[in-house]
């Protein structure tokens, strides 16, 4: 075969959600606009004003390397804004110096782990989770280490602690969660970092030449999306020093098509060796860096601030919209505190892809949960326009009462 044993393994283990989103796609040539298509975090809410308003200055008046390569760590005066933004959003301060561009969450967790993984180290990834980490960490030639997270989703910290062994070399975080909005609290964060302070000083012990802290990468791509704006999310800085964020434009700004995101660096950690390593993954990998358009439009845009809330708010209606209509359904599914999908438990009696089925069979395209390592729900992506949201609601019943049957 021309494909290789590898990639026709990782062909076999790659996520349902864009099959499902073509074969919406296609259904909608045949029946239109009687589609309901809940697949892909791929939002119809518009990008911030100020994003829009810095579109189009740097389209009328470009400055002069506008397409050109920039420094592979990103464009300085955004690595600044970026920077000055995570300090207000996580009261930590932090310098331009922990922050580097990345073609978006992906690929920055790929540079990250691609830096700081040996072969044949070990992951833990908290389930249910992103289902392409998997593909990730197995690609880096590492070994995953799926720990389920407690019933209301909160992390399990003594299963992480039990799964943690002399291979361990991350724990990969999505928080908020995407599938399932949860925001882990600062008690969870803390107890966490408590156990990996423990290991490392055990370490430090066993292995005195050598030791090396379990670092922990948190993924944040969801973190403005966050509704209930009473409870801030807990810093993962301020919780544990040896951590790496990721995030990206594509969520909370509505950009996912511009592939333009970043890594920061725990202030605690950063340095210039780091920084050069992270820079050579990123050619070796070969993203070279991020769209240079997009940098200048962001570098604009982060300037003074931006008012995030008529974004959230557009959010807000649509969570809340399409949760109600899944509880008149009868579906069992809890308010997720931030991100852009519901999770509902599967009805009794049928599996996660059969109940994707019966829906597809009402035109409404869902995601099982087993892509997310969790069969017990399907997902749904709710930024969508709200008239598909309304559409969907009696064939989510019917498709619920036919599970019952
Ligand atoms: N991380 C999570 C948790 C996601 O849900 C997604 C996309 O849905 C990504 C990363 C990918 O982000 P990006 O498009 O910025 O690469």
């Amino acid at each position: 075969s021309i494909v290789s044993q590898t990639t026709l393994a990782e062909l076999g283990r790659a996520s349902n959600t864009r099959k499902i989103f073509e074969e919406s796609n296609q259904r909608r040539q045949t029946h239109g606009s009687d589609v309901c298509d809940f697949s892909l975090g791929n939002s119809v809410v518009s990008p911030p004003q100020a994003f829009r308003e810095a579109l189009q200055q740097i389209s009328l008046d470009p400055p002069s390397n506008v397409h050109s390569y920039l420094p592979t760590t990103g464009l300085p005066q955004l690595r600044e804004n970026i920077a000055k933004c995570l300090t207000k959003w996580h009261n930590v301060e932090i310098s331009k110096d922990c922050v580097l561009m990345a073609c978006g969450a992906s690929a920055a967790i790929n540079i990250v782990l691609h830096t700081i993984l040996p072969a044949d180290s070990e992951v833990i990834i908290p389930t249910p989770c992103f289902g392409e980490y998997i593909r990730y960490v197995e690609n880096m030639r590492c070994k995953v280490v799926l720990v389920p997270c407690l019933p209301n989703y909160e992390l399990d910290v003594e299963a992480i602690r039990a799964a943690i062994n002399d291979k361990t070399r991350v724990i990969l975080l999505n928080n908020p969660n995407n599938p399932t909005g949860k925001v882990y609290s600062q008690k969870t964060l803390v107890d966490l970092s408590k156990v990996l302070m423990d290991v490392f000083e055990h370490r430090k012990e066993t292995t005195p030449d050598n030791p090396s802290p379990v670092f922990l990468l948190s993924d944040e791509i969801y973190r403005l999306i966050h509704y209930d704006q009473s409870t801030p999310i807990f810093s993962t800085f301020a919780a544990y020093p040896y951590s790496f964020l990721v995030s990206s434009f594509a969520k909370d700004f509505a950009l996912p098509g511009e592939r333009i995101g970043y890594i920061c660096i725990s202030p605690a950690l950063v340095d210039q060796c780091l920084i050069d390593a992270l820079s050579s993954s990123t050619r070796v990998l070969g993203y070279v860096g991020c769209p240079s358009m997009m940098q200048h439009v962001l570098c604009k845009c982060l300037e003074n601030g931006f008012d995030y809330a008529p974004v959230l708010a557009e959010y807000r209606k649509r969570r809340d919209r399409l949760h109600a209509i899944l509880l008149d359904a009868g579906l069992q599914c809890p308010l997720p505190e931030a991100a852009v999908y519901l999770f509902p438990k599967v009805p009794e009696g049928v599996t996660d892809k059969e109940f994707a089925d019966l829906l597809r069979a009402q035109n409404v395209f869902v995601v099982p949960g087993s892509s997310f390592l969790d069969p017990t729900s399907v997902r749904l992506a709710f930024c969508v326009d709200m008239d598909v949201i309304e559409k969907s609601a009696p064939k989510i019943k019917l498709a619920t009462q036919q599970a019952r049957a």
